[in-house]
């Protein structure tokens, strides 16, 4: 079987639209065009396969993926190997052969008929008209295919991020970010045991000048970016943060602030400072409902969130879910983001993403995976929000590309890979919980959507409009859920905007019947183990490199040594450089009683070479209990029980 180079497969499998679907035909499971760097016909796409798989399993794709020893070994030349996926035991797996290292099998999806489901769905969602199109097929119609073209969802065949990835990327970011990430610095005032993106003590520094930051986001800007999310380390530990919300602002219309939040809650003026400079709401780690779970901002955040709240800002929560660390509180969470709904403008659960080697079993420990959240959630809430309330990222995609067209006003739209991003709604009816299917069907409206846009494109005249605005007037019924009483009312609205000939109704609906409406996603990012080419592709969360590049989420940080690592290490700055920086002044926030994470105490005097790198500079040690806390402990649990049980805001307690 010989293995063609990455780089004839960039010319020759990204712009195809015909081998991998006539390959997929003959043999009833699906080849990537990832996968044509290992076989170029079926019968070696079978052989492959039979190779591939263990007993009684049954094929779902043939891909590539990486292999995570090589690439700890930094044998980029060798680090992409063949990859089948494939169902065993109710569960979705991916298995893999390095030549090298052998075989590495990995669960993707626990639950196979969850999955199975997400991928008819996102299959239904994908039309030129809703901004998604087959990966890689260029449609007939020349119309159609400008706009497949115009979404970003058609690679061009060059390599437009200007990578070099060896492999590990298709050589193309697409033409537009969903979310654009400039990484403002390195340095961190926590040190939380799975990231891995702070400096320690002693590395090199990396923090970009604004000049650089502005350079960033115009690079974003050009390919029409959706959103900029100014990330870290921390972004908060620079003092110029505010002036960099203000040039991020300059570029993008919505500015988002990836921090633990907790400045904001001792400094509220400056959550202030920053919503004026144009930020929209702060993306923010929230990892449980117990300060064991969550010793990252567990006693600031209802401070933070008052803050966030009254400088006109929202907050995502965004908890890592770790398997047998935090995945008990999956439920509390979603409770508490619902009774805190009007800042919390979403939980994005994010399954932890493992680096570096790890063993089977350990990774397996760890291991979660979008159904496990999504069947937790189940469990916690009793089964009011059931598995079948979550819908692939790409349909929702979907049906806000179609109200964006059809009533002219922008909704952000954000996609990925079904099987990385699976999403549902909570409405929170006084202390009950009410998931959206049980007021509308989303897979009867995905369907109904799909035949208007077929019938009338994209862009409807104003008689489409009254004409379709029309039909759905009488199938309205069978649209509408389950949820009598809340769907009667629901349902009244829609009749009138309808009526009206009108379509912008559907969510305004939804935020006058229920008292407030917190959308909840899982989102798993790839990982070495995990890993599949094929779905790189579907990443629309980017970032933005000193370089000039732009290049995917799961590129940046999987292969960190060629873009993430790379990057810190070129533009490193010195102590002394930094210190002579304008906006370095700190207060000296690190006590004597502080810890680092390698169990060294914090010396404000200096440090023990004596060229005074211990000022704030690196991360602190979140063990430590945090002084001002003490005095209002009982207050701040006494905020997080009611807003568990009785959907209390916190600022109801506190
Ligand atoms: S808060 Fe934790 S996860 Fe975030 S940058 Fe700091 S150490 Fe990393």
């Amino acid at each position: 079987m010989a293995q063609s180079s990455a780089a004839e497969f960039w010319t020759t499998a990204a712009v195809s639209t015909g081998p991998s679907e006539a390959i997929d035909a003959d043999l009833g499971f699906e080849v990537s065009d990832q996968a044509f760097r290992f076989v170029s016909n079926a019968a070696e796409a079978r052989d492959l396969a039979d190779e591939l798989l263990p007993a009684a399993a049954e094929a779902i794709s043939l891909s590539a993926s990486l292999c995570p020893d090589c690439l700890a070994e930094r044998a980029y030349d060798r680090m992409v190997v063949p990859m089948a996926l494939f169902e065993v035991a109710g569960e979705v797996h991916l298995r893999k052969r390095c030549e090298e290292h052998g075989t590495q099998e990995d669960v993707c999806w626990t639950d196979a008929g969850l999955y199975h489901r997400a991928r008819t769905l996102d299959e239904a969602s994908r039309h030129p008209a809703f901004g998604n199109v087959p990966d890689g097929v260029v449609p007939d119609d020349p119309v159609l295919a400008d706009d497949a073209r115009s979404v970003g969802n058609v690679r061009p065949a060059e390599d437009a991020c200007g990578t070099d990835s060896g492999g590990c990327c298709t050589g193309s970011t697409g033409e537009t970010s969903g979310i654009g990430n400039i990484t403002v610095t390195n340095r961190c005032d926590r040190s939380c045991h799975y990231c891995f993106f702070y400096a320690e003590s002693g590395e090199s520094l990396y923090e970009p000048t604004k000049a650089e930051i502005r350079e960033m986001a115009a690079r974003l800007a050009e390919e029409g970016v959706g959103a900029i999310q100014l990330t870290g380390g921390e972004p908060t530990v620079r003092g110029d943060i505010v002036e960099i919300v203000g040039i991020a602002a300059e570029h993008a219309d919505q500015v988002l602030l990836n921090t633990h939040g907790a400045r904001f809650a001792a400094e509220p003026d400056l959550a202030r400072e920053v919503g004026a400079a144009g930020a929209r709401g702060i993306y923010t780690s929230f990892d449980g409902l117990t300060p064991q779970h969550n010793p990252k901002n567990y006693w600031e955040f209802p401070r933070t969130l008052m803050a966030c709240r009254d400088a006109g800002m929202c907050a995502m929560l965004v908890p890592t879910v770790v398997g047998g660390w935090n995945d008990e509180d999956l439920g509390d969470i979603v409770r508490f983001g619902a009774a805190n709904a009007e800042t919390v403008c979403g939980v994005n659960f994010q399954p932890v993403s493992f680096v570096g080697r790890m063993g089977s079993k350990e990774r397996r420990e760890q291991r979660v995976t979008v159904p496990d959240v999504i069947g937790r959630i189940a469990a916690d809430t009793d089964g009011t929000i059931p598995a079948d309330a979550w819908y692939p990222l790409p349909v929702y995609r979907a049906i806000a590309e179609f109200l964006s067209n059809w009533t002219g006003n922008g909704l952000y739209g954000l996609s990925s890979s079904f099987s990385s991003w699976m999403v549902t709604y909570v409405l929170v009816d006084g202390e009950e919980l009410v998931p959206i299917t049980d007021v509308i069907d989303i897979g009867e409206l995905l369907g109904t959507l799909r035949e208007v846009v077929t019938e009338y494109g994209g862009e409807p005249s104003g008689l489409d409009r009254a004409r379709v605005a029309k039909e759905l007037l009488a199938d309205l019924d069978t649209l509408l859920g389950p949820e009598a009483p809340a769907a009667a009312e629901f349902g009244s609205g829609l009749r009138a905007v309808l009526a009206d000939g009108r379509f912008d109704g559907l969510f305004d609906r939804l935020t006058e019947c229920y008292d407030r409406v917190l959308p909840v996603g899982v989102r798993h990012f790839q990982d070495p183990y995990n890993y599949d080419l094929s779905r790189v592709d579907d990443c629309d969360v980017h970032y933005s490199m000193p370089d000039g590049r732009v290049v995917p989420f799961s590129v940046y940080n999987v292969v960190p040594e060629r873009y993430r690592d790379r990057v810190k290490r070129e533009h490193a700055i010195s102590v002394a450089q930094w210190r002579d920086r304008e906006y370095t002044a700190l207060t000296r926030a690190d006590a004597p009683n502080r810890t680092r994470r390698d169990g060294d105490v914090i010396d404000p005097d200096g440090g023990s070479d004596g060229n005074e790198p211990d000022e704030g500079i690196y991360g602190v040690d979140v063990t430590y209990r945090r002084e001002g806390d003490e005095r209002e402990r009982g207050k701040i649990e006494e905020a997080y029980r009611a807003s568990i049980e009785d959907l209390a805001p916190v600022r109801s307690v506190l």
